[in-house]
């Protein structure tokens, strides 16, 4: 933690702020003891040492890592003050910071300068607003989400009270587009959510071909970029060679720019803590689906009022301040900032993929399409039932190994699509936990020996289990 002085200068800048105003005493109700706090402190840090290590490169397991250093600065100075983002009024700095990277998160993706849109709380709430605006504009017809869409929205369909409609995916785990297609033909839908960069294995569905289809079905399309949307840097850039998009990820990615909305996630690859999605709206007339007539709201002014076109009312003014500083110091480009750190990432997943694909002990399940892999132990003679007890194995073995700790997380896959890597498995059950590692550290870069090393080293240890297990 070496940013530990310039955090300290940024609250003291804060305090000298308050300073202007005239001194007062707290209350004394507001008061603790001395003694009282330092205990209570010294248990809190204590029961945070029950964490994973998200900070280090050996975690590779889940979605999770800190803030970037910037972030915590800025998150921090601005906590201090409190500002709430509902309103203008309620914090005037972070609130125009808010429209600025709101701003910078649109170029980013290639929205037209008349875009709309702000900070949630979440991507699944950011993602609740663009269905609930689906719905608004459609408001009988269904919804088509694809088997490999966060779980989250059929629980905010089902919120809104509106049907879905499943779309089936191939091998790679993108929509199928033949489903698609019929699909459309043969129910009302109203929308089609796509993702750029699923959950479980960071597939980017055929974005450019879905657009084609709303030419001729009239449906909008939503684009659940949480994870993958920062990848569009990358697919805009031009960097070669092997660990560069491949070409029809970054085709698809660029084709975000023509969706009719896009949820995304700066707590996952934009160095946020979190508490900071963002929704982006390409036509800024779906602003008039959010009229309401609170006698709370205190505007001040005319200007546009985050609160005005958002769900959530209360939402921290420290998100869009630390989202703000983080990018000053690490721009969105392709070539200096957020860029390089998620072709870091990419250059991981390639790495480790190539060096999976190369043991005998161990097999590849999907390539990566952007920074998460996925594979599973080797098996004498291979059953669904083995090959997941075993990858439950060694994650358990691996993520509780004081000499060797590996951090890795499991996916559940479906046996056929398992069968299609190991054509003489024997489906003895519908699905199977595989392994899986989230690479979204650069470090991971640099690491990927270690975390390969250490997963040979479980292998080995975990013992094959015997066929009659
Ligand atoms: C993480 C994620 C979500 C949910 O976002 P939260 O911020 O966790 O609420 C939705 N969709 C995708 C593709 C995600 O990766």
């Amino acid at each position: 933690m070496d940013f530990l002085p310039e955090l300290q200068q940024a609250l003291k800048k804060v305090q000298a702020w308050q300073d202007t105003y005239e001194p007062f005493d707290p209350h004394p109700s507001m008061q603790v003891d001395d003694t009282a706090m330092a205990r209570a402190v010294d248990q809190y840090t204590r029961r945070l040492r029950g964490n994973y290590p998200f900070f280090h490169p050996r975690y590779a397991g889940q979605m999770l890592k800190p803030p970037h250093p910037a972030a915590i600065m800025g998150y921090t100075a601005a906590m201090c003050i409190n500002p709430n983002n509902h309103a203008l009024d309620g914090g005037p700095p972070t609130g125009k910071m808010e429209k600025e990277v709101v701003r910078k998160l649109a170029d980013m993706v290639h929205y037209p300068d008349g875009s709309l849109g702000h900070l949630t709380t979440s991507g699944t709430l950011a993602n609740l607003e663009a269905l609930w605006v689906a719905r608004e504009l459609h408001p009988t017809w269904a919804i088509a989400i694809s088997d490999q869409a966060h779980y989250t929205h059929e629980r905010m369909a089902q919120l809104l009270g509106v049907e879905t409609v499943s779309i089936p995916t191939d091998a790679a785990g993108r929509m199928d587009m033949m489903a698609l297609e019929e699909a459309l033909q043969e129910h009302k839908i109203g929308t089609v959510v796509v993702t750029a960069g699923t959950t479980g294995v960071g597939a980017v569905d055929p974005i450019a071909d879905v657009l084609e289809l709303r030419r001729r079905y009239g449906c909008r399309i939503h684009a659940d970029a949480a994870y993958g949307g920062f990848f569009a840097l990358l697919a805009w850039g031009d960097a070669e060679g092997p660990a560069a998009l491949d070409a029809d990820v970054r085709h698809h990615l660029r084709a975000l720019a023509r969706c009719d909305s896009i949820a995304i996630d700066p707590h996952k690859h934009g160095l946020q803590p979190y508490g900071c999605g963002a929704i982006l709206f390409y036509d800024r007339s779906v602003a008039r689906l959010y009229k309401h007539d609170s006698p709370y709201t205190y505007f001040s002014s005319d200007d546009l009022h985050l609160g005005e076109i958002s769900l959530e009312c209360s939402r921290a003014g420290a998100a869009a301040g630390a989202l703000w500083l983080t990018l000053q110091v690490l721009p969105l480009a392709a070539d200096e900032g957020l860029g390089p750190i998620l072709q870091a990432c990419r250059e991981a997943a390639v790495a480790w993929h190539e060096k999976l694909e190369e043991a005998p002990e161990v097999q590849t399940y999907l390539p990566p399409a952007l920074d998460i892999v996925t594979f599973f132990p080797t098996i004498a003679s291979p059953t669904a039932r083995a090959i997941g007890q075993r990858s439950r194995a060694v994650f358990q073995q691996a993520m509780n190994s004081k000499e060797v700790p590996l951090f890795l997380s499991v996916l559940d896959v479906e046996a056929e699509a398992l069968a299609r890597q190991v054509p003489d498995m024997t489906i003895d059950q519908p699905t199977a936990p595989i392994l899986r590692s989230v690479l979204m550290k650069p470090e991971h870069a640099t690491h990927v020996d270690t975390l390969h090393d250490a997963l040979l080293h479980h292998l080995q240890e975990v013992e094959q289990p015997s066929p009659a297990s």
